[in-house]
């Protein structure tokens, strides 16, 4: 500070002294030479110091490179070593399992009922299976608790199948005080039907003998019989890609050169073979996990089967290498919508692929069945009617109160609310814990059903001209063959000529009529596409489009769409594997609760009135 001081003091004091004579210019110019030649040196200084700093940082640089660099070597030598490890977990878990299998008893089929023709092979494999006196494995369903008495108040949520089917259960059983809420205004959920020229379009199927004690009992007693009509397997066709100008298969053909093209093979009855030896290998490993389940939905395995149903369809597939039965469960899976083989648990493959069922619909192809003119919708509202179950429309469950007794609070979205004793809830699972106030119970639930998701199903009815169409009902290659849904055409039907069995070649001349009386020049038939994506509607009617004009269709017309947001609800891979299905029906009648429908156990009828039929006997 001082010497800042004197040092200001004395510059002061120099322009005063100067200041008293004039300088010579000779000055002023040596004062200006030193001051450039001052100001040079420094900023020479600086240039060099600032290059300095530059090499300096160049170096830093280069050396924070080399360690990015050595870091992300060492990243993926780590990676490779984990790719490592983890192919050799899957190679152990692989060799587990089929050990697991080896040693769980003896085989059901053996290699001498794989001897002879394939006509006497398929013979002695259906007599295997569905003569053997094999009785159910697996850990026993416990008893559930049911609502208290028979005057217990009974609030079920949902008027579809599961809904209706269940109130129309408990009120045989002499409950009394039976209720069915329900958010639209109609009852159905999931079933409907379209009308158009004169015929009830409906796109419901099912199966005599995997149906027999569910619908088929129903569709007796309310007069369906006269209307239910087969369908003849041999009258769908493939397209095994999405172009008219590669000719189309029947499935049978399809399923057979689907195997030889697996297998590289030019011999179609070596591929037959394969998949009769493929199926037996099927047969004995889903009896040793399970034995004969009494429903579809099989009771928990043993903890030591649990491995087995770690991964998806197709990581099944590959580990015990049943590659010549891909096509059946691509036609069980992708047809119907329960998403693809490459993405769904394999839990859902055994819950609905038993071998009774791949043997009859697989290897023996026996029809399916569904109703000409009808449809099941008519079924749903004829209960309620038969059982005059009560039923409150236009009543969305917005959210749910735990009461203090015990009892439940069902608050709509219209300021309206209802008390019972015992809830069933028959929306989709997940929905349950977001709409119920904070609880133990929510939490539970939230945790049990958080990794549950669906995908998106469209129907829609379309009619067109000259569009190249081989049968009555047609599958589409691209999407039935993709590891994904992408919203393509999957498969669509001519309800009016698939019920009224017109011919293939009267089909392809055009040479029927609709009910209404209406030419065949423009035919009318539902299209059904399904999605992982989110697709708009004009996305959905435009892929639709562009697909049909490939097979040369003019004056398309999109008579009516309808849409599903929330289809087949199902556990990823990782919960269904740890057994989440048998951990709610565990969970079932705590706190005086049910879940059933599709998200439960299966997206389709009979696993969902299976499912109620397994409660109610076991209900205490
Ligand atoms: C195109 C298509 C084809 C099919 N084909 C077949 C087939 O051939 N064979 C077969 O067996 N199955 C088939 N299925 C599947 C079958 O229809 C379903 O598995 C079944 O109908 C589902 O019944 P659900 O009661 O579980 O659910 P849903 O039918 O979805 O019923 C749930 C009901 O709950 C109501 N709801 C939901 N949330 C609330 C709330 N918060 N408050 C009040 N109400 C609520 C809904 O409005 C709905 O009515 C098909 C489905 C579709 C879409």
């Amino acid at each position: 500070m001082k010497l800042d001081y004197f040092v200001v003091t004395f510059l002061i004091m120099i322009f005063f002294a100067e200041g008293k004579k004039a300088p010579s210019n000779s000055k002023i110019w040596k004062k200006l030479q030193k001051l450039d030649s001052f100001v040079k040196e420094k900023i020479k200084d600086a240039m060099e110091s600032l290059e300095d700093h530059q090499e300096s940082l160049e170096d830093k640089q280069s050396s924070f490179e080399d360690d990015i660099l050595s870091l992300e070597n060492k990243y993926d030598e780590h990676d490779e070593k984990f790719d490592a490890v983890e192919l050799s977990i899957q190679d152990l878990e692989d060799k587990l399992a089929l050990a697991i299998v080896e040693n769980a008893g003896e085989d059901l089929i053996t290699d001498q009922d794989l001897q002879g023709t394939p006509q006497e092979i398929l013979g002695k494999l259906a007599q295997k299976v569905f003569f053997s006196p094999v009785e159910p494995k697996g850990t026993p369903f416990k008893p559930v608790n049911g609502p208290n008495g028979n005057d217990s108040r009974i609030g079920i949520v949902g008027a579809g199948a599961g809904g209706v089917h269940m109130a129309y259960l408990l009120k045989q059983k002499g409950f009394t005080n039976v209720t069915i809420l329900e958010k639209s205004n109609r009852v159905g959920g999931l079933v409907g039907h379209v009308d158009l020229r004169g015929t009830r379009m409906t796109y419901h199927i099912w199966n005599d003998r995997f149906y027999q004690k569910t619908l088929v009992p129903l569709l007796d007693k309310f007069g369906f019989g006269p209307d239910i009509v087969n369908t003849t397997r041999d009258h769908t066709l493939f397209w095994p890609t999405n172009d008219a100008n590669i000719p189309g298969m029947w499935s049978g053909q399809f399923v057979i050169a689907s195997v030889m093209q697996e297998y590289q093979i030019s011999d179609p009855s070596l591929a037959y073979q394969l998949i009769l030896k493929q199926f037996a290998e099927y047969t004995n490993i889903y009896i040793k996990i399970f034995g004969k389940p009494e429903t579809t939905f099989m009771r928990r395995p043993d903890p030591l089967y649990m491995t087995l149903l770690s991964g998806t369809i197709m990581d099944f597939v590959e580990r015990f290498s049943l590659q010549a039965l891909k096509s059946f469960f691509r036609n069980f899976f992708h047809i119907n919508g329960y998403g693809t083989i490459d993405t769904v648990p394999v839990t859902y493959l055994f819950i609905i692929v038993t071998p009774g069922y791949l043997m009859e619909l697989g290897l023996l192809r026996i029809p399916y069945n569904y109703m000409n003119n009808r449809s099941l919708q008519e079924l749903f509202p004829m209960m309620i009617e038969d059982q005059d179950i009560n039923t409150i429309f236009n009543f969305e469950v917005s959210f749910i109160e735990k009461l203090g007794s015990g009892k439940y609070k069902l608050h709509s979205k219209n300021g309206t609310s209802e008390e019972y004793d015992f809830l069933i809830w028959a929306g989709t699972p997940f929905d349950l814990p977001q709409l119920l106030y904070p609880c133990d119970m929510k939490n539970y639930l939230f945790d049990l059903l958080k990794t549950q998701h669906s995908h998106y199903v469209t129907a829609s009815f379309l009619s067109m001209k000259n569009s190249i169409r081989g049968a009555p009902v047609q599958v589409y290659g691209k999407q039935f063959l993709s590891d994904t849904y992408e919203n393509t055409p999957m498969v669509d039907y001519d309800v009016h000529a698939a019920g009224t069995g017109v011919s293939i070649e009267d089909y392809i001349s055009n040479n029927f009529t609709y009910k209404d009386g209406s030419s065949a020049d423009v035919k009318t038939f539902w299209s059904l596409q399904y999605c992982f994506c989110e697709p708009s509607e004009e996305e959905t009617t435009q892929t639709l489009t562009e697909h049909y004009e490939k097979f040369n269709g003019t004056d398309i017309s999109v008579d009516a769409v309808l849409k599903w947001d929330q289809y087949f609800p199902r556990w990823n891979v990782e919960a269904a594997a740890q057994g989440k299905h048998w951990d709610l029906y565990d969970f079932q009648g705590t706190d005086n609760v049910w879940i059933i429908g599709g998200g439960a156990v299966f997206e389709n009828l009979n696993s969902i009135m299976e499912y109620n039929q397994l409660l109610i006997s076991n209900m205490i």
